[in-house]
């Protein structure tokens, strides 16, 4: 899945003639979607007009609160992400995990849904500090699974890499500069993930699996989630590719929203490696269009419903943890 990241290297980079085509269609792709769709709020939200769209989805949403008045996390996070309004903010109910990035910063995290659901999903937003839209996404759908009742049982953890989100510039890595998505065990991750940083990435700094598997406290409290929560599905939120991809034991969505599915490959220590492949629990990959900018609201809602479509159809899977009898016949 996350050969995009690695060709966009370019030459020298990734190697591996294959890998081009595809880099020139995912960035046409991803061209394409961004040229069509049009600017939202920028990214300094409280000081500009928001999209009329967004308004209307959101009444409130031109009355921001100024950021110094917000309780945590929306202080620091409302003024970073793009098209996240304070009013959209402080309306969700985030609660600290007590655990803490590298740096010290909170992972938050919020639940939604009833507690004898048959299906339970954990969200992830921003594995990547850089791809900050990606948040975005993951609050704005905690706050629809908030307003609209949610059949499933929902844990948002909007910000996995708070220490990358607000580094200046963002990064990509967490503090000690792991890519937290090449952290998690893979099998064979001792020989794997550091031959295929030095072979397939030439050491590229943005790419380094750390020095063991889980070394990083943020990764660490993903699987922990995995085991303590024991999701049925996993959805990791990323940017800027414009696409869709699944790893898992059932069949793929095959869109959500304006993103097609295009599964293309699985690396050590990626997320979707992990629990798609190795311990059987779904994972969709979601590649938003745009790092910087939030796609609109409507889009933001198209996809949220074409996930939940998917999911009363495919979920539970049959060999993923916890299985309850299905809700659909
Ligand atoms: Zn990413």
């Amino acid at each position: 899945m996350f050969v995009l990241r690695e060709l966009e290297l370019g030459p020298g980079g990734a190697g591996g003639s294959s890998g081009r085509g595809l880099l020139g269609l995912v960035l046409s792709l991803g061209l394409s979607l961004g040229l069509s769709l049009p600017a939202q709020a920028a990214p300094q939200v409280l000081h500009s007009s928001p999209h009329p769209k967004a308004q209307a989805a959101h009444p409130a949403a031109g009355k921001a609160a100024p950021a110094a008045s917000l309780a945590e996390p929306c202080r620091q996070w409302v003024p970073r992400l793009p098209g996240l309004t304070a009013t959209q903010c402080s309306a969700l109910k985030l609660q600290p995990s007590g655990t803490r990035s590298v740096q010290g910063r909170e992972l938050w995290m919020g639940d939604v849904g009833g507690r004898h659901a048959h299906v339970k999903v954990l969200v992830l937003g921003a594995i990547h500090g850089d791809e900050l839209s990606a948040s975005t996404v993951a609050l704005q759908w905690m706050g629809l699974a908030q307003d609209n009742g949610a059949e499933a049982l929902w844990r948002f953890v909007p910000m996995l890499n708070p220490d990358g989100v607000m580094a200046q510039p963002a990064r990509r890595v967490n503090a000690h500069g792991v890519d937290l998505n090449r952290n998690f065990p893979t099998p064979g991750w001792a020989q794997e993930a550091p031959r295929y940083w030095a072979q397939r990435t030439r050491k590229d700094p943005r790419r380094w699996p750390g020095n063991k598997p889980l070394s990083e406290p943020e990764s660490r409290f993903v699987h922990d989630q995995m085991t303590a929560f024991t999701p049925d599905l996993i959805v990791s939120i990323h940017a800027p590719y414009g696409v869709l991809d699944f790893d898992g034991p059932t069949d793929p969505p095959r869109r959500l929203g304006r993103l097609m599915l295009d599964p293309v490959g699985v690396f050590p220590g990626s997320l979707g490696y992990y629990g798609g492949m190795h311990k059987g629990v779904p994972v969709v990959t979601i590649e938003l269009p745009n790092a910087q900018r939030a796609p609109l609201p409507a889009e933001t809602r198209q996809m949220w419903q074409d996930l939940q479509r998917w999911m009363g159809e495919h979920l539970p899977a049959k060999t993923a943890s916890a299985v309850q009898p299905s809700r659909s016949p």
